[in-house]
């Protein structure tokens, strides 16, 4: 098995993780209703993608508990 040679000191494991951060997303306006999306993903909010609906929204979803 392979040994390291050298110890790995703190501050060098800790150099090398200074570039392992996550950066954050970089989300779109919707061009059809504003809500911030993905980009190159179709939109959460109202199922529009490149002006096109592309998936169909429920409207509302009305639940009327005295129905029963
Ligand atoms: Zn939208």
């Amino acid at each position: 098995m392979a040994v390291p040679q050298n110890k790995v000191t703190k501050s060098r494991r800790n150099m090398r993780r200074s570039h392992d951060s996550l950066s954050g997303s970089n989300p779109n306006e919707c061009s059809n209703c504003g809500e911030l999306k993905r980009p190159h993903h179709v939109c959460s909010a109202c199922g529009h993608y490149d002006d096109r609906e592309i998936v169909a929204m429920v409207d509302e979803i009305d639940i009327d508990e005295d129905a029963a």
